[in-house]
């Protein structure tokens, strides 16, 4: 290699480590309260130990040893009660206890389980399962505590058979990963590797296009490891996206859409409530970008978008919390046009009246991905949040036909 090919390709790497190396300065609106100011450098966390807790005195066994959510400790503290304690991997954090656990029996007995949390407060009410696919929430006469309990207590029967408990569906990277596989079967959706997570795991996202990819729908989900049903109501918009209609195929042919569904794989397999393995919360780190998920993800979009000489429609944040909420921007983009999110959350909520979203407007400062999206991207997007108790029927059919919607009005749009 000769000496001008070797500078040249020092000079190439610096450029690159230059226009991405952090903190990311990036036009922002001054904060005026700083209570919007969150640091998001590294902190330390703390794992699970995985192990089986055993109770011989009764026939009963518990354990955590697989990914997701968690089991700190369990404890017998009577003759019917057991009590599981949940940790956060660190505070301050919002109050998610995230727990699963499997138990199982030498006899048929029925006992008390309670749930106690440090840091924390009850939010999700317990699920249960005997193949990790099929989750059917504990029976209401089994369940003895009252919303804003700082535990729960609830009775669950055990036999030879090992059963799940969790506080929602535990669904991993492993199974995202498999319906990534599947639906990048079809011939116009691609599957990339966009970075590593803090504990290097690929962070993978889908292309879906047959379009010059010059319009851009960006989409991600599972910054936060519990929301499960803002993940699920997610994967029925990019099913109905990637579906054999009419409609799906004209979007498909005008934009591409690009889903990172799973954008916490470390938290969600260690079973964390809200961070990341680098203690963050990784949808306030979208000013500095100094965690490697968030950091994977500008970079890849920005590449893209030069590369591909594109702009980005909309951008879709997929949350959970205790109700159906649409958080989008007061500010519009283009103040000659409609805002977006307005006219589409009408129309789903013209479809779904028992189940509507409501809509909350928001401002620009607060370093999420809604504010990412206005303040470089200059594009307009939401944080799509589901309710951690809305059926998961709705939730399906609602995810589809909100894609339905959606594209119709890009559409008509742009
Ligand atoms: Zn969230």
């Amino acid at each position: 290699m000769n000496f001008t090919k070797v500078i040249t390709i020092f000079f190439l790497n610096f450029c690159f480590l230059v226009s991405y190396s952090q903190p990311v300065n990036i036009p922002w609106p001054d904060v005026t309260d700083s209570s919007d100011l969150v640091d998001t450098r590294s902190k330390p966390i703390e794992y699970q130990v995985k192990q089986i807790f055993r109770f011989p005195e009764k026939g009963i066994c518990a354990d955590n040893m697989f990914p997701g959510a968690r089991l700190n400790d369990m404890i017998m503290i009577n003759d019917s009660t057991l009590q599981a304690q949940i940790l956060p991997e660190n505070h301050p954090v919002n109050m998610s206890p995230w727990y699963a656990f499997r138990m199982w029996s030498e006899t048929s007995q029925t006992i008390y389980l309670k749930l106690c949390y440090k840091h924390g407060q009850h939010r999700y009410y317990p699920k249960l399962s005997s193949d990790n696919k099929h989750w059917i929430p504990v029976d209401s006469s089994n369940y003895f505590s009252e919303h804003g309990d700082t535990s729960a207590l609830f009775r669950v029967h055990l036999d030879n058979d090992t059963i799940s408990i969790s506080a929602q569906e535990n669904i991993t990277s492993d199974e995202c990963k498999r319906w990534i596989d599947k639906l990048s079967e079809k011939q116009f959706i691609s599957k990339h590797t966009i970075g590593y997570s803090t504990l290097k795991k690929p962070l993978l996202g889908l292309s879906i296009s047959e379009s010059d990819g010059k319009n851009l729908l960006v989409i991600l989900s599972r910054q936060h490891p519990p929301e499960i049903t803002g993940y699920k109501e997610m994967t029925a918009f990019v099913e109905s996206i990637s579906e054999n209609t009419r409609l799906a195929r004209k979007f498909r042919k005008k934009f591409e859409t690009i889903v990172v569904p799973m954008m916490n794989p470390d938290g969600v397999d260690n079973g964390f409530w809200r961070h990341n393995a680098g203690g963050i919360d990784l949808n306030r780190d979208w000013r500095h970008f100094y965690q490697p998920e968030t950091f994977a993800f500008r970079k890849y979009i920005l590449e893209k978008i030069g590369k591909q000489n594109a702009i980005v429609c909309f951008g879709i944040d997929f949350h959970s919390t205790q109700e159906d909420i649409f958080y989008y921007l007061k500010k519009n983009i283009n103040p000659d046009k409609e805002n977006i999110a307005l006219k589409w959350v009408n129309s789903i909520n013209q479809l779904f009246p028992e189940n509507s979203f409501k809509p909350e407007p928001t401002g620009i400062t607060s370093q999420t991905s809604r504010n990412w999206f206005f303040n470089e991207i200059k594009a307009e997007s939401i944080i799509y949040e589901v309710g951690d108790n809305t059926p998961r029927d709705i939730i399906n059919k609602r995810g589809k036909e909100a894609a339905r919607q959606l594209m119709k009005i890009l559409l008509k749009d742009i």
